[in-house]
């Protein structure tokens, strides 16, 4: 499961592919980024 942000407003959704729009802003997939939930984050030095 992958967690996507939306860039435009913030929410956070949680689904295993990228959805079709921000459901809380309806903003375009263009702006939903892919974020890892916590603790599952891979190491970045
Ligand atoms: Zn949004």
């Amino acid at each position: 499961m992958a967690l996507w942000k939306c860039a435009v407003c913030g929410a956070e959704m949680e689904a295993r592919c990228k959805p079709g729009k921000c459901k809380n802003c309806g903003a375009e997939k263009d702006q939903l980024v892919k974020d890892a939930p916590a603790g599952t984050k891979k190491k970045e030095s």
